[in-house]
């Protein structure tokens, strides 16, 4: 009867339990397909209990079976689009964690523990919460303390998270990672559980890296190339006449020691003196002329805008450099009459320069505070101030060409200096008390034209 009835996978199932149970008196429960008078086969749950006399001896078996195919199916159904979710995720090309409200991990895809070199289960041991294990041991020591605040700001806040950090991996390599996390919710907007993903961008990062560095020697390299060409331009064209002067203030002295002098002569070699010194005069104010701007005409701009999209165009720089800008912009500043390309290379020098100054800095944050501000009524002041090395010679800094670094020119302080007082302001430079430099400039409301 079973053979016919039950399904052929489960029938050998099925006697087996029952012969259990008839040996054993326990009572059975099986799932098992049966089969309808139609042939189709149904699930059924199949149950079987002892009735037994006071003796204990079983008198009867009742046994009843409850069709549950809808059950089941439903139930495989469910099972099946699990299984499916579950594939999806761990077969995404990304790492995937998810965690609890409170950040602590709950579920960690193969592929990022595969990354980090160790599961979930690991981390119960170590006595921290798992959070703070993973982020401990896996986030670059110098990347940490940020992650942290960010994740603990989103978890605080139910504010998405996003950062790029680095994150060890199993062989010890520390990768850059591009990290996401987003709170996913209940019906009531309560906050079930974070759901993170963690994308490797290790390559995309250094190549950003070597051209920004490739960039960099270009400019470097075109600076020098440009300063030696200009030195040997100047060396030759002061040259000439220096030597022709030196010549001829010989030959003067000569017919001047004649006896007697011959004072036609002299006097000729002396005005020979003077036109060669003239020429080389001339060369000098048209060096100069070169480092002077042509003349732009000056439209009104909001200082602070233009602080904000130099610092935005330096911001891979000064990342590499560890810097952090902080702004203290005063909000409602006059619009200033100002040559815009002109005074972006100022804040950019001044940056620059700031940057560099901290170079050397790693017992503080490399922070570069720029500030703006009403100078007085009719002028605002911009003042861009570091924590680096300080002037070693503020008063020579406005030497052309004096600079205290390797491929420095010189010229960047001059320069900054000559835009600012062409345009009615004033530039100045000054040791912290507490250390590093500020420089601050000042610029007339008033549409003054300085030049
Ligand atoms: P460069 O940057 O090419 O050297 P600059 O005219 O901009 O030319 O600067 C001249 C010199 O002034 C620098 O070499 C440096 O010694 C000094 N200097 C400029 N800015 C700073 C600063 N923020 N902190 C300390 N020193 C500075």
């Amino acid at each position: 009867v079973v053979k016919a009835l039950v399904h052929p996978d489960d029938a050998a199932g099925l006697i087996e339990a029952v012969r259990h149970s008839i040996a054993t008196g326990e009572p059975y429960s099986m799932k098992y397909r049966l089969r309808r008078a139609d042939g189709v086969y149904r699930w059924v749950d199949g149950r079987a209990e002892p009735l037994r006399d006071t003796s204990g001896a079983i008198v009867q078996w009742y046994a009843i079976s409850i069709d549950i195919d809808e059950e089941m199916r439903t139930q495989q159904a469910l099972h099946e689009r699990e299984r499916s979710l579950f594939q999806l995720v761990e077969t995404l090309p990304i790492m995937i964690d998810c965690a609890g409200p409170d950040g602590e991990p709950i579920y960690r895809s193969r592929q990022l523990s595969e990354f980090l070199g160790y599961g979930l289960e690991s981390l119960q041991a170590t006595g921290k919460s798992r959070l703070s294990g993973t982020l401990d041991s896996g986030v670059h020591p110098d990347d940490v303390e940020g992650v942290k605040k960010h994740y603990a700001h989103s978890l605080a806040t139910g504010e998405p998270y996003a950062r790029k950090h680095r994150l060890r991996r199993f062989d010890g390599e520390y990768r850059w990672v591009d990290t996401r996390a987003a709170p996913m919710r209940n019906t009531d907007g309560a906050i079930v559980q974070w759901n993170v993903t963690c994308l490797d961008i290790d390559r995309e990062v250094k190549a950003q890296e070597e051209l920004r560095i490739a960039q960099e020697n270009l400019a470097r390299a075109s600076q020098a190339a440009s300063m030696a060409e200009l030195s040997a331009s100047i060396a030759h064209e002061v040259n000439q006449p220096l030597a022709a002067i030196v010549a001829n203030s010989h030959a003067c002295h000569r017919w001047l020691s004649t006896e007697p002098a011959n004072l036609e002569r002299a006097k000729v070699t002396a005005e020979r003196i003077i036109r060669d010194a003239n020429s080389a005069a001339d060369v000098i104010s048209r060096i100069r002329a070169l480092f002077r701007h042509a003349p732009q005409a000056k439209l009104p701009e909001d200082i602070n805008n233009l602080v904000g999209e130099v610092c935005r165009l330096m911001a891979d720089q000064l990342a590499a450099k560890d810097v952090r800008i902080e702004t203290g912009l005063a909000p409602d500043l006059p619009a200033i009459m100002l040559d815009g390309v002109q005074m972006q290379q100022v804040i950019v020098n001044l940056i620059r320069n700031g940057i560099d100054a901290m170079d050397t800095v790693f017992d503080r944050a490399r922070t570069l505070q720029i500030t703006s501000g009403r100078e007085g009524s009719d002028a605002i002041r911009v003042e861009v101030r570091d924590a680096g090395t300080g002037f070693m010679d503020s008063d020579r800094a406005f030497d052309p060409f004096f600079t205290t670094k390797q491929h420095g020119m010189g010229m960047g302080l001059v320069i900054c200096r000559s835009i600012i007082e062409s345009h009615g302001g004033r530039l100045w430079v000054a040791n912290n008390e507490t250390g590093g430099a500020t420089v601050g400039f000042t610029l007339p409301v008033a549409a003054t034209d300085g030049t």
